[in-house]
This record gives structure tokens, sequence and C-alpha cells, in this order.
């Protein structure tokens, strides 16, 4: 089997964060380079600045390392990029094609993720199906709309590997997320702890999908590790566990501690959320590389306030 030689961009975000800790344990540290344009919380990863605007530094340190997959994921968010939209569309649009064009030269293999942003108000909100129509409305999901697109033509046309997956709203205790629609199901958890009165930017009743972190890492690794012959889809691939509201959230939260309190001022995000759908079909995933989440909704919510709660003394 070829040894990976693995660079991340983005590395330094929510999900970049876990992910370079568990390909660092998979490859070996050695074989993991992690890059952002800011510098790390942490000290004891390899790690380069990179901006990934600079196709000819991403170029040049992919040629450098050897390196054989590049997992890119430095993107601007759903609500930030509803704030910044043309920024959002450069840095997403022409970042994604840097590394898709490094690939086309190099035969790196590419994961991109992409999201249920990409869907739109049109589709079927309940178990939103692989293959529908797409009519984002913010300028992060035409981008991920787009890159979906890009990616399946660059392995089209020139054969790159590149691979993706359509994440749901990501809930971690490591990094804090970096400006998504999907924020609150993350600070609540901080605001419980501490014993502050949590305001939600959802309305109680808005049902998003949702992942726990440690099931979105490994099943971004599972679907990078699977046979290409595997990977029927190129664009990329629906990937669900658990969805919920925040009243859910909040209620399921005050199980554990009771004189949590929470109130809702719904902002410029509700209508983001709104147009996404409540639950994802993916059978796609499942039959093709073998996705199935470890974590149900309980287990995240004890696993979240067990971890959260170890860092935080009130
Ligand atoms: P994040 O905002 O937490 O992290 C993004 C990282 O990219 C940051 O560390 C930032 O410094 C870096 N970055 C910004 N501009 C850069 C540039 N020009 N060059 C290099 N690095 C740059 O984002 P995240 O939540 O970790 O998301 C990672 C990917 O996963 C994104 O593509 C995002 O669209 C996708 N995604 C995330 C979620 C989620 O809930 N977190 C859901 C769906 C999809």
């Amino acid at each position: 089997m070829q040894e990976q030689q693995i660079i991340i961009t983005g590395a330094n975000g929510q999900l970049g964060t876990e992910l370079t800790a568990a390909l660092r344990v998979q490859y070996g540290g050695g074989r993991v380079i992690a890059t952002d344009i800011r510098q790390p919380a942490v000290t004891d990863i390899n790690f380069r600045l990179l901006d990934v605007m600079d196709r000819e530094a991403l170029g040049q340190l992919v040629s450098d390392t050897g390196a054989t997959i590049i997992y890119h994921l430095a993107a601007f968010l759903s609500a930030s990029g509803e704030q910044h939209p043309l920024q959002a569309w450069d840095l997403n649009m022409q970042g994604l094609l840097n590394v898709l064009e490094v690939a086309r030269e190099t035969g790196c293999r590419v994961f991109w993720p992409s999201s249920i942003a990409l869907f739109g108000e049109h589709v079927p909100s309940a178990y939103c199906p692989q293959h529908t129509v797409t009519q984002p409305g913010t300028v992060y999901g035409i981008s991920k709309a787009a890159g979906e697109n890009w990616c399946q033509y660059y392995h089209n046309t020139y054969g790159v590997d590149v691979r993706s997956i359509r994440y749901p709203g990501l809930i971690s205790h490591t990094a804090l997320p970096g400006g998504g629609t999907t924020d609150y199901a993350v600070d609540i958890f901080y605001h419980a702890v501490r014993g502050d009165t949590y305001t939600c930017f959802l309305a109680a009743e808005t049902i998003l999908p949702m992942m726990y972190m440690p099931d979105a890492v490994a099943g971004t690794i599972q679907l990078m590790e699977a046979p290409a012959d595997a990977i029927n889809i190129r664009t990329s691939y629906n990937f669900a566990a658990f969805s919920f509201s925040p009243e859910q959230l909040a209620t399921a939260i005050q199980k554990y501690i009771p004189e949590f309190t929470w109130r809702y001022q719904p902002d410029f995000r509700q209508r983001i959320a709104n147009s996404w759908p409540q639950d994802i079909d993916d059978r796609c995933a499942r039959s093709d590389w073998a996705w199935e989440p470890k974590y149900g909704f309980d287990d995240m919510v004890s696993d979240m306030l067990s971890a959260i709660g170890a860092r935080i003394t009130r």
C-alpha cells in the first residue's frame, strides 16, 4: 500500500483541529502537515503557514513534501459568508480551484467538504434525497453547489480522485465553530456549563441535521480510505446522524443541569436555517463506503457536557 503524505488546509478551524489530530494517529505525526493562515493553538504538530489563495505556494508545498492527499478545509462558512459575500465567493471558489489544479498537476487525492447548505428551500425537507434540485439561498450554499460540480468536472475530465461529503452542522468541544448557522448547538453547552442563560439565535422549533465531531472525522477518513471504484458519487455524498431543534437540545441539557435557562432571539441566521432540510437520506454513503454513525443525540449531549464540564468550573 502507498505511504500517504497528507496536507490539510484551514487546519486550525473547528473541523481541522480534530481531523488533524485523528490523521496524526492514523498515519503518524510525520506524515501530516497542518496549514492555515493563522498560527495554531498547539505547538506539537507539523505546521506551515499557507494561504490557499496562493496556488504557487500550495503547489510548492505539495511537491516539496511529496503529498499524496490534500484535505482542503479552508472556507468562509454560512453565516460569516452572508456578512462578506464577495470575499466568501473568492475564498470558497478560488481556494478550491487552486487545490484541484494542483491535484491535476501532481496526482494528489483531494478531500473537500460540501454542506447541507447547498440544497436550498425547494428540496423535500424530510429525508432530503441524494439527487435533488439545488437552489441555495446563501453565498456559502452557492459556493458549495458550484464546488461540487467543479469536483465532479475535475474527476470526469482529468481523473482527479476528489471525494466529498455534505456535512450537517458539526458539534464539537475542542475548537470553537467559525461562523455557521448551527453554531448555537455548540455555544449552548458552554453557557449551560458556566451557569449562564443562553439566548438562541434560531427559533425554538427549527429542526436541522447535525452530527457529533468524532463521527464526522471517522466518516471522512473512511471515505478517503475507501477504494476508488467504490466511490460512485463525485459531486458529494449526503451524510447524516441525527436531527433536533434548539428546544429539544436545551431540554436535553436541562436534564443534566436542572437550573439551566434559555430564551430565543432569532436573527438573520433564521432565514438561512429555514432554507435547509430537516433530515437527510444518506443511503448512498452507507452502501458505497459503509458509513454508519456511532453517536446518537443522547450520546452527544452527555459527551459534550462531560468534556466541557471537565474544562470549565463554574
Ligand atoms: P472554520 O471556520 O472553523 O475554519 C476554517 C479555517 O480556514 C480557519 O482556521 C481559517 O483561519 C482558515 N482559513 C481562512 N482563510 C484561509 C486561507 N485563505 N487560506 C488558508 N486557511 C484559511 O471552518 P470549519 O467549521 O472547520 O469548516 C471546515 C470545512 O467544513 C469548510 O469547508 C466548511 O464549509 C465545511 N463544513 C463545516 C461545517 C461545520 O458545521 N463546521 C458544516 C458543513 C461544512
